[in-house]
């Protein structure tokens, strides 16, 4: 279909806004118009975080001779015709907004040869100001360069997280499209570096196994497509991860809905239900799930970006998740694992000395899950809202520590609490440079997804100075030799993987140092229920004591509650 303006009626009822919000987004609106396009074969190029320049190729239809300017026409499209079109999106895109907006912000060279032409064209918009299309020689298909992005600008260019951040996000959404599109062979390379690809072959689980690791795909576990049987009945399929290769948040879970790419908390929901018992608390599994529908039963033109879709029977999308996963999981972990402590408790006798969890230096307690060291008592980190010292009392619910203080009760948040006292562990080592190391006796041989790796080559002082020892080892395996004190004890692989995924995530935290700390602390922190001793719950509300900012975790959550004299005595009616 040759590109037109859509006529106003259309292109008023567009949810239009802003698709450019930072080079992830250019990469997704240029990759999405080569799937469209038809082609087998996408390549991104990204240099500089994709700021300095981002190329994608394809081998596709490409742009007619004649239609080379209107393609960067705002509302200019060959996808739809009239607003009847909008109830039934097939195509990726239908706006025609992507080019013109790229290219407001950026300078844009669009090569490209469409079948059956002879030659191909160029066409150079640089600042805004649309060049003459020249004849150039060029294979079938379409290759759009972008450059200094958001030059113009400034302040959007201000709010980019570094480019490590923007690599990863760019990373993530090609390895996204190319599990959502296994027939298309996808290849990305970043600052002339060869990172993730694919082959195009139409295998799933082939895709998967570039993305995450080879033994993670071959565990994964294949979703029986019910098909659309019933009309309207939301049709299901994609690779699921086996319960035991969990991962410490939610990015490994992808839906596609009729290959789109979405986000969706809904969905997110039935798939963390689905594996409820079956997996520990807070941990989230690997899925790809691949949900397709009538067309006329999804709203893609709801969101500006089209990443998020509303379903017209959401309930019925939920339980079709929810009940295809449900039985993937039950049929493959026949003994559901009913444990609720995260962290399996070191089995140190009653007859041991002394707290396990908070030994007084950090090598003596060979295999604590959570070992820690009190924060050094510098004068600068003396307590800015000093807390009472406390009596503990005991647990509650093997969540909380009751304790008595000068004013009545106290009740601590027992993972909340550790997690604030390991954060600031972290950051006080990290300032003085001086991370508490566990050597591993048999270096652990790792091997981690082109994320990990572009993270690790980013970020490997920081990641280093949190403790973790990592060798590269050649073709996407590493050899961890050490894991930070904090973690000792735990499963060195797990523990490296946990805090790169929540490093690349951010966990809320801006700044490097703070992400690197929460990384920790979220992997390393004790969990709510897990039983602790007496003296455990001593050694915690003293290493509390000692925080900086006792009364609220990393995100500024409450690490404790506390009932005064005054408050208790008026519930009980005494006053
Ligand atoms: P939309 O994708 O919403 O139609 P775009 O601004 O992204 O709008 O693209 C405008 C038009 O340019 C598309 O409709 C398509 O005809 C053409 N086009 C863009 N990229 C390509 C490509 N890689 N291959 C072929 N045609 C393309
Ligand atoms: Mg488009």
């Amino acid at each position: 279909m040759p590109i037109r303006l859509l006529a106003p009626e259309v292109s008023s009822k567009i949810a239009a806004g802003e698709v450019v919000e930072r080079p992830a987004s250019v990469v997704k609106e240029l990759v999405e118009n080569s799937v469209d396009a038809g082609a087998t074969r996408i390549s991104v190029d990204i240099e500089g975080g994709g700021v300095e320049h981002m190329r994608v190729s394809d081998n596709g239809c490409g742009v007619p001779f004649d239609e080379l300017e209107l393609a960067f026409q705002r509302f200019a499209t060959s996808k739809i015709t009239d607003s009847g079109d909008l109830d039934a999106i097939a195509t990726l895109g239908f706006r025609g907004e992507a080019l013109p907006s790229i290219a407001a912000v950026a300078s844009v060279t669009l090569v490209s040869r469409s079948r059956g032409e002879e030659s191909g064209a160029r066409l150079d918009i640089v600042e805004g100001v649309t060049g003459k299309k020249e004849r150039q020689g060029a294979s079938q298909g379409t290759t759009v360069s972008v450059r200094q992005l958001f030059r113009n600008v400034p302040a959007r260019r201000k709010f980019l997280r570094s480019l490590a951040t923007e690599t990863s996000r760019i990373n993530t959404l090609v390895t996204r499209y190319a599990m959502a599109y296994p027939e298309i062979a996808f290849e990305l390379s970043v600052d002339g570096r060869r990172g993730f690809s694919s082959s195009g072959s139409g295998d799933l689980r082939e895709v998967a196994a570039a993305v995450y690791k080879l033994q993670t795909a071959e565990a994964m576990i294949e979703l029986a497509p019910g098909g659309m049987g019933v009309e309207g009945e939301p049709s299901v399929g994609g690779l699921i991860g086996p319960p035991s290769h969990d991962r410490a948040n939610r990015s490994c879970v992808s839906f596609f809905v009729n290959r789109r790419w979405v986000q969706n908390r809904v969905l997110g929901f039935a798939v963390e239900q689905a594996y409820h018992g079956f997996m520990k608390e807070r941990r989230y599994p690997i899925a790809v799930i691949d949900i397709k529908l009538p067309l006329g039963d999804v709203d893609v033109n709801f969101h500006p970006g089209k990443a998020e879709v509303r379903f017209r029977a959401e309930s019925a999308v939920f339980s079709a998740v929810q009940r295809t996963v449900r039985e993937a999981v039950t049929l493959h972990s026949p003994v559901p694992e009913v444990s609720h402590a995260s962290i399996s408790r070191p089995h140190s006798g009653p007859a041991s000395t002394g707290p396990v969890f908070w030994p007084v230096e950090p090598f003596k307690s060979e295999h604590s899950a959570a070992s820690l060291t009190a924060p050094s008592t510098t004068p600068a980190l003396q307590p800015k809202k000093a807390l009472p010292a406390l009596r503990v009392l005991g647990q509650v619910q093997s969540a909380y520590v009751a304790a008595e203080g000068p004013d009545g009760m106290y009740l601590i948040d027992q993972h909340a609490a550790h997690e604030r006292v390991v954060f600031e562990r972290v950051m006080s080592e990290a300032r003085e440079r001086a991370p508490q190391v566990q050597s591993l006796l048999e270096p652990a041989l790792v091997e981690l997804g082109p994320e990990h790796r572009e993270l690790i080559r980013e970020q490997g002082e920081l990641i280093a100075g949190l403790g973790m020892v990592v060798e590269p080892f050649g073709d996407g395996t590493y050899l961890l030799r050490g894991v930070p004190a904090l973690l000792a004890g735990g499963d060195p692989a797990q523990a490296l993987t946990d805090v790169l995924d929540t490093l690349a995530d951010g966990g809320g935290f801006e700044s490097w140092d703070e992400r690197a700390a929460y990384s920790i602390a979220c992997h390393g922190a004790i969990r709510a229920g897990m039983t602790l001793s007496l003296d455990e719950m001593t050694e915690l509300a003293r290493q509390l004591e000692e925080c900086r900012e006792p009364n609220t975790c990393p995100h500024g959550r409450p690490t404790m509650i506390h009932l005064s004299s005054s408050h208790l005595e008026r519930e009980f009616g005494r006053t």
